[in-house]
């Protein structure tokens, strides 16, 4: 796979569009408008330039990973040309599934359809397009350039012969890909959001205040930043928005999502985005 459109600019397009050139890939970037673009870029550069400061990488290895990176705001002429695309667009899933008919439509037969969604069916995506088999889930998680975690996500109908040439990819990125089968929250946010809304539930009863206990898990459970100061990091919205998706996809009550995390969300105090959530920035 040596061309690859990346759909979406933002936080987790241009990361994928990074580690994907970097590992030798001809990549197209495709956003709706050059100022997404142009930032999306911005922030390659940026990261790169860290790499090269910390010695991880030669000014010429970053001058020649930004040669492989192309923009464009032409889906079609990009997606006609592609082996491979990996959708980064707004978890949205009216928008990712407009998307994925208007790719499949574009792009040669034989090319791979990946997704990069948190928490939309995999299954489902696969279903608005021809070619269910060629589609499949793609979890990058956030910083891209630094995190190693991909999970692999195979919806119903993904072919293994989609899910190995992916798998491989992803170890050619410098990746650790995991296989998990298409079920809500994969395995990271399955596990990561009930603990978060378990900890908000614990500040809402009185059992003990936000300090004490992302205390608990730090210095107790060796994580190296407490649920919910990552809660504040996530986005009180994102975390809300994930709860609902086990809730609804699971049917099991479980996952209700915590009352005091939906009064937050309520009251705007989404985390360090507006500057409010369990703590003040
Ligand atoms: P973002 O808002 O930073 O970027 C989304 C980009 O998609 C924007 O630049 C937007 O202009 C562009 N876009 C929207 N519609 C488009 C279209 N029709 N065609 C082309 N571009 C379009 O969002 P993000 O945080 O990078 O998230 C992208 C995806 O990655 C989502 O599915 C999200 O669930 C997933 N994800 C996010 C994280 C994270 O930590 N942010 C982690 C893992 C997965």
């Amino acid at each position: 796979m040596q061309n690859i459109a990346v759909i979406g600019a933002g936080t987790m397009g241009n990361g994928i569009a990074h580690v994907c050139a970097q590992a030798g890939r001809m990549v197209t970037i495709v956003d709706v408008n050059d100022e997404a673009l142009q930032r999306g870029l911005a922030t390659i550069s940026k990261n790169l330039d860290r790499q090269v400061k910390k010695e991880k990488i030669s000014e010429a290895d970053k001058n020649a990973t930004l040669e492989r990176i192309a923009l464009s705001t032409d889906l079609n002429a990009v997606a006609a040309k592609a082996d491979m695309v990996i959708e980064a667009a707004t978890e949205d899933q009216a928008v990712k599934t407009r998307l994925f008919q208007q790719i499949d439509a574009a792009c040669p037969e034989g090319a791979i359809l990946a997704t990069n969604t948190s928490s939309i069916s995999i299954t489902e995506i696969a279903a608005a397009t021809k070619r269910p088999d060629k589609v499949i889930g793609m979890h990058f998680f956030n910083p891209v350039p630094v995190m190693k975690l991909v999970e692999i996500v195979r919806g119903l109908a993904t072919s293994d012969a989609t899910f190995q040439a992916t798998f491989q990819l992803s170890q050619e990125l410098g990746k650790s890909p995991v296989e998990v089968q298409d079920y809500p929250g994969f395995i990271s946010n399955r596990i990561l959001m009930p603990m978060i809304n378990e900890s908000v539930y614990c500040l809402m009863e009185g059992v003990a205040s936000a300090e004490d206990i992302d205390t608990v898990m730090k210095l107790g459970m060796a994580h190296p930043m407490g649920p919910l100061t990552l809660a504040d990091f996530i986005g009180l919205d994102v975390c809300l928005a994930i709860m609902e998706v086990l809730h609804e996809g699971l049917g099991d009550s479980k996952y209700r999502p915590c009352p005091l995390l939906r009064k937050m969300v309520a009251a705007g105090y989404l985390g360090r985005k507006t500057g409010k959530g369990f703590y003040e920035y």
